[in-house]
């Protein structure tokens, strides 16, 4: 059975220096365990669909990365999350923006896709939508990390609203352990179809409001079987302006660039000269896989059905023996 699953955990200015061995495990085994339960599903028939929802959900449940339970803090100390999701062989779509307190909010992107009429919901129409359809809720607590909020208080104190993974790696600067990223999925499956899923809880310090890519279909993902999937990371601000995951496809679909060449004038020539740093995971219709991005690192793994599992966060291999 022929399939491809990729999936990061957001990509930043990492450090390298607090990457310590205990962490290095700790990320390994969320980062694999969420490859390996996808893979399970594609390898006995499952849907490309149901392996990035199944991946995302692990890193979603995981106070390691930026989403679910581990969701940044806004300036007002609270958790408002962006979630979407895509088929590539009908471009049917879900997604959800400003949400709170639904424990997984790329099952609720997934049923907007499959059980409304809509293909965006925001806010408190999204909640009471999520409530409609039993999904589950949890109290501000569960959202509740130290560590991001220590996080927020120091972008409060210095009004800078930041990746979550973005972090200066001077010990005098930054006296943060500070988090990781975003997190998405990408797949192909035995039925030759591809999807993609992306969910965040943003920028840390966020206002007034504010919805960054991660939820905006084209932007922060896109899933086409005529090209690819993709699911990006990263300042969500510049990935809007530059329609990253759509223009991925488009260089595909329309000058017939190769999944690497297309994700390597998006990321490493388009958005450079944007001025974004950040990074995006992609697979086409033939299995290929592609994790690109421009920062010091982005966490990220992959499986294919014929290749052992990769998993990486700076350039070098991440190997846990
Ligand atoms: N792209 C996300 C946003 O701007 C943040 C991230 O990738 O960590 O909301």
């Amino acid at each position: 059975m022929k399939y491809s699953i990729a999936i990061h955990g957001g990509a930043g200015t990492i450090s390298r220096r607090r990457f310590t061995p205990d962490k290095q495990i700790a990320y390994y085994q969320v980062l694999a365990q969420a490859i390996k339960t996808a893979e399970n599903l594609l390898a006995n028939g499952g849907t490309a669909l149901a392996a990035v929802e199944a991946a995302v959900i692990i890193l979603e449940d995981c106070p390691l990365f930026n989403a679910g339970k581990g969701a940044v803090f806004t300036n007002e100390g609270k958790h408002e999350m962006d979630a979407s999701i895509m088929t590539g062989h009908d471009l049917q779509a879900g997604a959800i923006a400003f949400v709170h307190g639904v424990r997984n909010p790329i099952r609720l992107a997934r049923a907007v896709m499959e059980q409304s009429e809509h293909v965006f919901l925001c806010g408190t129409g999204a909640e009471q939508f999520a409530r409609k359809v039993g999904l589950p809720f949890e109290p501000e607590s569960y959202f509740f990390t130290q560590d991001r909020y220590t996080q927020l208080l120091k972008a409060q104190k210095e009004d800078t609203i930041q990746l979550d993974h973005s972090e200066n790696d001077s010990p005098k600067n930054d006296p943060l352990d500070k988090k990781h990223g975003t997190v998405g999925a990408v797949a192909l499956d035995s039925y030759g179809n591809v999807a993609a899923a992306t969910s965040t809880g943003g920028l840390t310090n966020k206002k007034f409001g504010r919805i960054g890519d991660s939820s905006i279909i084209g932007a922060g993902t896109y899933a086409n079987n005529l090209s690819c999937a993709v699911s990006c990371t990263g300042y969500g601000e510049f990935y809007i302006r530059g329609v990253v995951a759509y223009d991925v496809s488009c260089l595909m679909e329309y000058k017939g660039l190769s999944l690497d060449d297309a994700c390597q004038v998006v990321i490493n020539d388009k958005q450079v000269k944007m001025g974004s740093d950040g990074g995006l995971i992609a697979v086409d219709a033939q299995g290929n896989v592609c994790l690109s991005y421009n920062s010091e690192g982005m966490y990220r793994a992959y499986k294919r059905h014929n290749s052992p599992l990769f998993v990486a966060v700076f350039d070098e291999e991440l190997r846990i023996d």
